[in-house]
């Protein structure tokens, strides 16, 4: 069966899922998302992808034509009515249809777009293995140009570093600020272990702050584990006893090299694969059931 896409109150079947060239959020990238998964049939940490969703809009002045509470129905009826145990959501709020000026005010209502699809970016061998990574010149935005806080439908900046790592041969690239300090990957954010302890960069570093990288730095704090948020050089990087990338996508993925470094011992590590574990153990309790 064809999915069916959630557009401003009304499904399509994905063919005829379209919205208007005139829309600013195709011809300015002016708009906002959010990646969200569906685990056996509970959408996982939906509350927390909402609140990003709504501060990502109230920090660029959109305003999103529905209630939180409606915006949470349209995207369980999406989910429901496409039939998917196992997902990948995409929630898009674009600014809307203006004319061909940037002015947002032009644009009158904002479009809601909910797609529930299937995903899996990387193979069991390679969470089992582990990930080669590269450094990209491309630098993350600064928070001082468009803050990476907010989840905006403006990736060009991202699309360019993951360009630099498909050239490499490589899945994920690691992103530097404009300081040259770790930032976070085009898609991900990072961690590494180090003498027992997890370390990765903070909101001050300019990164979006995953949800993923919460729930680890929640499950590390069950476990026991410290977490640090620290200012990290690629160096740090090269000599971690451990590394991983986090984001909702790649779930918790192992890192053995970066530039071609060898990371630890050039297998995914203890540590990474206890919060592996652990991590999708609590995937699949995660949330409200959908389906019976
Ligand atoms: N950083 C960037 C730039 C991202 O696009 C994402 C989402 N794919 C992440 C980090 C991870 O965030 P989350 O865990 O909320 O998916």
């Amino acid at each position: 069966m064809e999915p069916k896409v959630y557009i401003d109150g009304k499904l399509y079947p994905k063919s005829e899922a379209k919205i208007s060239v005139f829309d600013h959020g195709l011809l300015y990238g002016d708009g906002v998302f959010e990646g969200i998964r569906v685990y056996s049939g509970r959408i996982f940490r939906l509350n927390e992808h909402l609140d990003r969703l709504y501060e990502s809009a109230r920090s660029i002045g959109l305003t999103i034509p529905l209630s939180r509470g409606g915006l949470e129905e349209a995207v369980i009826y999406t989910v429901k009515t496409n039939g998917l145990r196992d997902a990948y959501i995409r929630l898009v709020i674009t600014r809307g249809v203006g004319d061909l000026g940037l002015d947002p005010h032009k644009c009158e209502n904002g479009s809601v777009i909910v797609i529930v699809d299937k995903i899996q970016l990387y193979s069991e061998k390679l969470y089992k293995e582990g990930i080669s990574v590269i450094t990209a010149s491309t630098r993350r935005v600064s928070p001082d140009m468009l803050n990476p806080l907010v989840k905006s439908l403006n990736y060009l900046n991202n699309i360019l570093a993951y360009m630099e790592a498909n050239q490499a041969g490589c899945p994920e690239s690691l992103m530097l600020n404009a300081q040259g300090l770790v930032a976070e990957c085009s898609g991900d954010n990072i961690f590494i272990v180090k003498k027992g302890e997890l370390l990765t960069p903070g909101p001050d570093q300019g990164i979006l702050l995953g949800v993923t990288r919460a729930v680890t730095i929640e499950l590390a704090g069950k476990l026991g584990i410290t977490v640090h948020e620290s200012k990290l050089t690629r160096h740090d990087i090269y000599v971690a006893d451990e590394c991983f990338l986090t984001g909702t996508g790649a779930e918790l993925v192992p890192v053995i090299s970066l530039d071609d470094r060898t990371i630890g011992d050039g297998r995914p590590g203890p540590m990474t694969g206890k919060l592996f574990k652990e991590f999708r153990k609590l995937r699949e309790n995660e949330g409200k059931k959908l389906f019976a």
